[in-house]
């Protein structure tokens, strides 16, 4: 006997008396029906673990209340497996198939999920308490009601800040960004192509957020500017305000700094000729008896205005057929 601290036979763990391991003075849980914890188990031990465990799966054997604690697992397929209540605390589970798998109440403490696949999953009381998810697919649309998925579109969700609907937590993009990327899919899948629509929307939203907190301006520069121009190609009528303004700031200049001029007639344009002015050369018409000045920075103003309304053009077909009519 040694120094008379005696070693308990088990221990509690969420409502779980556990057997200890038998290895020496250690005091974790034991795994599965094993003697010892994972970190105490042979490696013959493990392999042994493991292709039990797979046969187990493919059998389709009672898998509830299973104890696998720690154990590297990555990608395991447990596609349908009952898996309620189980032990995967501290398991790397990376890559691990959960398709349809039920995991009521199941244990994923400090496991690592990292992209592991949840779609469908039956998460009703699951608990990831430091858990890591990054890359896991999962999203609000897996917890269900029994097995059938809630009839989810884009008005189950209120705007962020709003609280009296289920909303995305946007309080870290990272995140927020998968989980719209997950109802993105969802929605394409059910068909329902407006909510697709938002939910690419907010995507790609997440990810200038993503942009601007790794400090990577010149991205997130171009992505606020394909967002002011067409809403990352799901909306169309950016496309068209956007053109406006354009037009509107190419008359500004054109009046402004006298860059247009009447053919034979000097100083006789107003605002309204270069307004209509400016509204001809962005579609791409030239107007013989109104004309830029033969000065360089006139007529690079007007090509880039040119080029700028058939890029316009392009952009507004495009939006209009990916927004409408692709998919
Ligand atoms: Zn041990």
């Amino acid at each position: 006997v040694r120094s008379g601290n005696i070693k308990p036979e088990s221990i509690r763990i969420r409502d779980r008396i556990l057997p200890v391991c038998s290895h020496g003075e250690c005091g974790a849980n034991r795994i599965w029906d094993f003697p010892t914890c994972w970190e105490h188990l042979t490696d013959a031990e493990r392999q042994n673990l493991k292709e039990r465990l797979a046969a187990a799966l493919r059998s389709g054997e009672d898998l509830k209340r299973i104890v696998l604690t720690g154990a590297d697992l990555q990608h395991f397929d447990f596609t349908g497996a009952d898996l309620r209540e189980a032990f995967f605390n501290g398991c790397n589970l990376s890559n691990c198939k959960f398709v349809d798998a039920d995991l009521h109440r199941a244990f994923f403490g400090v496991a690592n999920l990292t992209n592991a696949d949840m779609t469908r999953a039956e998460l009703n009381g699951t608990v990831f308490t430091g858990a890591k998810l990054e890359g896991i697919d999962l999203a609000a649309l897996s917890i269900s009601f029994g097995r059938t998925p809630i009839n989810i579109t884009m008005r189950s969700f209120g705007d962020y800040g709003f609280r009296r609907r289920p909303h995305i937590d946007e309080s870290h993009p990272y995140f927020a960004e998968a989980t719209y990327r997950a109802l993105k899919t969802h929605f394409l899948k059910e068909g329902d192509y407006d909510s697709a629509s938002w939910a690419s929307y907010c995507e790609r939203l997440m990810q200038r957020k993503v942009l601007w907190q790794r400090k990577n301006y010149l991205k997130w520069i171009t992505s606020l500017l394909f967002s002011a121009v067409c809403g990352y190609g799901e909306k169309p009528k950016r496309v068209f305000f956007a053109s406006l303004a354009v037009v509107f700031l190419y008359a500004i200049f054109y009046k402004a700094f006298h860059l247009i001029t009447y053919v034979g007639k000097p100083d006789t344009v107003t605002w309204v000729d270069s307004v209509y002015f400016s509204a001809l050369t962005f579609s791409g018409m030239s107007f013989s008896e109104l004309v830029p000045h033969a000065d360089p920075f006139s007529r690079l103003l007007v090509t880039t205005e040119s080029f700028g309304g058939i890029f316009a053009l392009s952009l507004f077909v495009f939006t209009l057929t990916k927004r409408y009519v692709a998919r």
